[in-house]
């Protein structure tokens, strides 16, 4: 089915209803979050969700993260909540963490990608929580991108992926944080990091034990506990390379391996005489906020090589750098 693709102000009356009303009948609207965009289907409607791997082509097997809009709401997509998960949820929510917890048997196993498992999340934009509210249901909801492409900050990289195959685009301008929720799982008391996000390791560690698990770093072998983390990712066309090290060994490995067409992607308090060069910001928490829309620059611009400065690997860094080191597909020089 083709659509005639609208994007509507997340504020326009009557916006909010229109999206509901696609959503109860089955329909994918994308939607704004403090993370990234996603895509919205009604969790419990098995030919909704199918949709949403259809239209991404995701596989079938990296489960959705299911959105509700408070801790209320948390009992109809998972069957029990550890004392851990109400006090994470108390902190962090309504924000950027998603736990995973036993599935109630409504959420069809489509949406947990055949797992038990589903994880939860309450998103911090009122509107998009009042949205839930409205079409009563929860709402299964994966980053709003071509799967394998980095994920939507702003409405007009929702369009660029996904125009002609959803009826509505809810324009909530750009995304406060910009990379997707840490995802964690619940170990008997310790907290197990999945995914690495804005809400760190070090914010965790004050709710019990914190570890982070294998795939966040490292190219995974075996079965991961994050199906996601996998799949090839966040990958831009250009070839990324890495390159860990202070910034004279930077510049000192663009300028021996930089052909005329190579750009360099920077922080911002570099100053140094490569001219190609992008930079993405100077904090980590900048960084974050301007890393998928740069990868989504590189190849507007058609730039086809690039060697980046690698993140620091310690609080907002960490989910950088585990972006950043899939967009390279694990290429990574270090001095
Ligand atoms: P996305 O929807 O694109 O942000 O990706 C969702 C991420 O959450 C993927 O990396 C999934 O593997 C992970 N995830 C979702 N549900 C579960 C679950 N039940 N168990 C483990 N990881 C999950
Ligand atoms: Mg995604």
């Amino acid at each position: 089915m083709r659509y005639d693709t609208k994007i509507m102000p997340l504020r326009t009356p009557g916006a909010i209803n229109e999206a509901a009303k696609l959503i109860l009948s089955g329909e994918l609207v994308a939607i704004p979050t403090e993370t990234v965009y996603g895509l919205a289907a009604n969790a419990f409607d098995e030919n909704a969700v199918r949709k949403i791997f259809e239209v991404k082509g995701r596989p079938a097997d990296n489960p959705l993260i299911v959105h509700t809009y408070g801790i209320d709401g948390v009992s109809e997509i998972a069957e029990e909540i550890p004392e851990t998960a109400k006090k994470l949820f108390e902190n962090f929510s309504p924000g950027p963490l998603t736990i995973v917890l036993k599935k109630n048997p409504k959420i069809p196993q489509i949406t947990s990608g055949g797992l038990g498992t589903v994880g939860v999340r309450i998103p911090d934009i009122a509107d998009i929580r009042e949205l839930i509210k409205i079409c009563g249901v929860p709402i299964a909801a994966p980053s709003a991108n071509l799967s394998g492409l980095p994920s939507p900050t702003s409405a007009r990289h929702v369009f660029n992926d996904l125009q002609g195959k959803i009826p509505l685009i809810l324009d909530g301008d750009e995304c406060k944080i910009g990379l997707e929720s840490t995802v964690i799982s619940l170990q008997n008391e310790d907290i197990k990091i999945l995914r690495p996000g804005n809400i760190t390791k070090e914010n965790l560690s004050e709710f019990g034990k914190v570890i982070v698990d294998e795939g966040v770093t490292g190219e995974l072998s075996g079965i991961p506990a994050s199906p996601g983390m996998k799949y090839k990712h966040y990958a831009p066309k250009a070839d990324i390379t890495l390159i860990e090290g202070e910034l004279p060994f930077f510049i000192y490995y663009f300028n021996k391996n930089a052909d005329e067409d190579t750009f360099a992607l920077m922080f911002d308090d570099d100053e140094c005489a490569i001219k190609n060069r992008i930079n993405f910001g100077k904090t980590s928490k900048d960084q974050a906020a301007n890393l998928f829309k740069t990868l989504r620059e590189l190849d507007e611009r058609s730039i086809k090589k690039v060697f980046a400065r690698c993140p620091k690997k310690t609080d907002e860094g960490l989910a950088v750098y585990n972006r950043l080191i899939r967009a390279a597909a694990f290429k990574l020089h270090s001095f």
